[in-house]
């Protein structure tokens, strides 16, 4: 048997295209125009890749960016007042900084310090909250994205024994309670889990978030499983001097036993990008009180 492959690239590239229609009927409808601003500190090269792409799709949708870029060297009270600066611009209904972040800048007052209404990242403690107690707040984009393409592939999510490997407060913890609040049977595995491969093998679903390359090999997964792979390492290539990109499961060996996978690349990481494009918009509604225009 040979797994479905989940094309993460061709559905993002939908929801981005959905972004870009409902963009311009609130340019036509209201006459506001989507404001993401991206704050990068640093030249860490992965970041300075990442905020480019999504500068760049969420122009691409229609929406206005501001870009703030600030040296390594940068203290906590530079970022924090960039981030009162943004919160308080009218202009700017999404707030992202990119992390990682230098040593010297504590992440969580960062992400305490930003609008709750802006976190298009989906981090602050009160959208956190609010996803584990079934409000509506804004979602962290990568879980978002893992959840979108399992209904879509995975279909009838009810009842679904699902586990999610790595409890991490930016992908593993907001994708059990996405889980869970689809009515799936949650289990949150991490590095003191017993016989991780057995707890694995009972999965109906299964989505990997534990940074470590190729971790999760064939035989741990129930035949006809869907695997949602959201790791993203770099390993050396078979050519000298080249390195490769794949997740946290060995695709080779998992696609003769899912039911249907996510390939690293092409996969979770396209659905992160759109499902920031998906909060920038709207965040920028609700903040005013607006519906998004054609949202069903
Ligand atoms: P973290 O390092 O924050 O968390 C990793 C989790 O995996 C932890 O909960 C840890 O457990 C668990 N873990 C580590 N080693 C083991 C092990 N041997 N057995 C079982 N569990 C283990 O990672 P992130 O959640 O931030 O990211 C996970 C992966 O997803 C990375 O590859 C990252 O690059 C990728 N990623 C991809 C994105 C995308 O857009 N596709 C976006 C964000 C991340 P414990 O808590 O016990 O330490």
């Amino acid at each position: 048997m040979t797994a479905e492959i989940i094309d993460g690239k061709g559905f993002a590239d939908g929801l981005t295209a959905r972004v870009a229609t409902q963009v311009a009927a609130l340019k036509a409808r209201d006459g506001i125009t989507p404001g993401l601003a991206v704050v990068l500190v640093g030249a860490d090269p992965a970041s300075q890749v990442y905020v480019r792409i999504k500068s760049k799709q969420a122009t691409g949708a229609g929406m206005v960016t501001h870009d703030h870029k600030l040296p390594a060297t940068a203290s906590k009270a530079d970022v924090l007042t960039l981030v009162d600066r943004l919160n308080r611009d009218e202009k700017v209904d999404g707030i992202l900084v990119q992390f990682p972040l230098p040593a010297q800048i504590d992440m969580r007052e960062v992400i305490e310090r930003i609008d709750p209404g802006k976190d298009v990242d989906g981090f602050h403690p009160m959208n956190a909250g609010l996803l584990r107690t079934g409000g509506t707040g804004l979602v962290p984009c990568t879980p978002l994205g893992c959840l979108m393409l399992l209904r879509h592939f995975h279909k009838d999510l009810a009842g679904a024994e699902a586990v999610v490997l790595g409890r991490s407060t930016i992908v593993g913890r907001p994708m059990a309670a996405l889980l869970l609040g689809a009515d799936c049977t949650v289990t949150i595995a991490h590095s003191k889990t017993r016989d991780l491969p057995a707890v694995i093998r009972r999965a109906d679903i299964v989505v990997a978030a534990v940074g470590r390359p190729e971790m999760v090999r064939g035989a741990w997964i129930k035949p006809g499983a869907t695997v949602i792979d959201v790791g993203i390492n770099r390993v050396p290539a078979t050519e000298p001097g080249k390195t490769k990109l794949v997740g946290d499961v060995c695709f080779a060996e998992a696609v003769e036993t899912a039911g249907r996978i996510t390939p690293v690349p092409g996969g979770v990481g396209p659905m992160t990008v759109a499902c920031l494009l998906q909060n920038t918009l709207s965040a920028a509604c609700r903040r005013r009180g607006l519906t998004v225009p054609g949202a069903s």
